[in-house]
């Protein structure tokens, strides 16, 4: 049995493989398989209709919010958002609050100007800001809600009178939010909702159509909403693969029930984190994620120890990123409580308690 904690891409439920599986080889009984079908189909235009649907179901997202599946990952964002949103002599908020944060940072000043309104650089990013000021004359403010290396995750959202923007990859649909106040939300599918290979893009068109540079075709989101989020060959596949794990989403209650479980399986994992002395929590306690667990031993040279006894045991992908070092257990929708119990009996039984 494995147990698999893996950051991203990461674990989707078992009857999400299984039926992929099945549509490889026959989908719908059609004796053709899902990776065969043309997109302009009806066989997929409704799973792409589908899968649409399901997410403004899932999030309550009102009539002008948007919803595409498109190519690049989130890291395409990072260029996208402000080539859409940001005029040359413009200012945007960012705060740095992750690796994932810096980087978009880097893309955004290819477009105008950058304000960090905040960062937690200095100390390694093991919190969130709390107290910092927003220019009112900012295009807007840029967040990611979920830092997935350092295991810090923003519990309130940040009140701005400008348009939030938020990286939500390591956890949309993992707790519930206000998502209409957000303008625009975006997310790897990798971590959460499906496979590699596709991102979600949430979008509230009133605010595209307002900057003077011209934008590529692939590149403009009204093109996308315009087709239907069918303005080239969309990653079918992956699509499908977020179709199924969105149905499984709603067949387990939707964000609300999942979000329960996932505080249940962060306050398992955290309490043994604390009340274990041969291991520490990394971020500060009150802005821990649910999503991604940071932790280390406290004498160093257990680390090596507790992975390798770890792997013995077939958990796997508890290394914490390699700028971050010690553990990092990613708890994401699709991770059983099981496998969170059966880590923190681990944990027990290597330090013999
Ligand atoms: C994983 C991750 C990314 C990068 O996603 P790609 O799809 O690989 O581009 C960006 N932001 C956050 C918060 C992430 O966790």
């Amino acid at each position: 049995m494995i147990h698999n904690f893996n950051a991203g891409p990461s674990i989707l439920p078992p009857s999400v493989f299984e039926k992929a599986a099945a549509a490889i080889l026959n989908y719908n009984d059609t004796g053709l398989s899902i990776l065969e079908i043309g997109h302009r189909t009806p066989l997929f235009k409704s799973v792409m209709e589908e899968a649409r649907n399901l997410v403004k179901e899932l999030m309550q997202l009102d009539d002008d919010h948007e919803v595409l599946f498109l190519h690049g990952g989130a890291s395409t964002q990072f260029m996208q958002v402000p080539m859409n949103l940001l005029n040359e002599k413009d200012t945007a908020a960012y705060t740095d609050t992750d690796v994932w944060g810096t980087k978009a940072i880097k893309e955004a000043r290819l477009f105008g100007n950058v304000d960090i309104v905040c960062s937690s650089k200095e100390s390694n990013y093991n919190f969130i800001p709390k107290d910092f000021a927003v220019p009112n004359d900012a295009k807007y403010l840029h967040i990611t809600t979920n830092n997935t290396i350092y295991g810090t995750q923003w519990k309130k959202i940040p009140r701005v009178s400008i348009p939030v923007i938020a990286d939500m990859s390591s956890d949309i649909m993992s707790r519930v939010l206000d998502f209409n106040a957000f303008d625009l939300i975006y997310a790897g599918a990798q971590k959460n909702i499906g496979p590699a290979g596709v991102n979600l893009v949430i979008v509230n068109k009133n605010i595209l159509g307002k900057v003077k540079r011209g934008i590529p075709t692939m590149m403009d989101y009204r093109n996308h909403i315009k087709e239907g989020s069918m303005l080239n060959t969309p990653p079918v596949f992956a699509v499908f693969v977020c179709l199924l794990t969105l149905r499984w989403l709603k067949e387990q209650g939707g964000v609300a029930a999942i979000e329960k479980r996932n505080i249940e399986k962060a306050a398992l994992l955290y309490r043994e984190i604390d009340d274990n002395p041969m291991f520490r929590g990394i971020a500060v306690t009150e802005d821990r994620s649910l999503m991604n667990v940071c932790f280390t031993t406290t004498d160093k040279n257990d680390e090596s120890k507790f992975l390798a006894y770890a792997l013995e045991n077939g958990v796997v992908g508890i290394a914490g990123h390699r700028t971050a070092g010690g553990f990092r257990a990613s708890l994401y929708n699709a991770l059983p409580l099981s496998s969170v119990t059966f880590l923190v009996n681990l944990m027990k039984t290597f330090s013999g308690r």
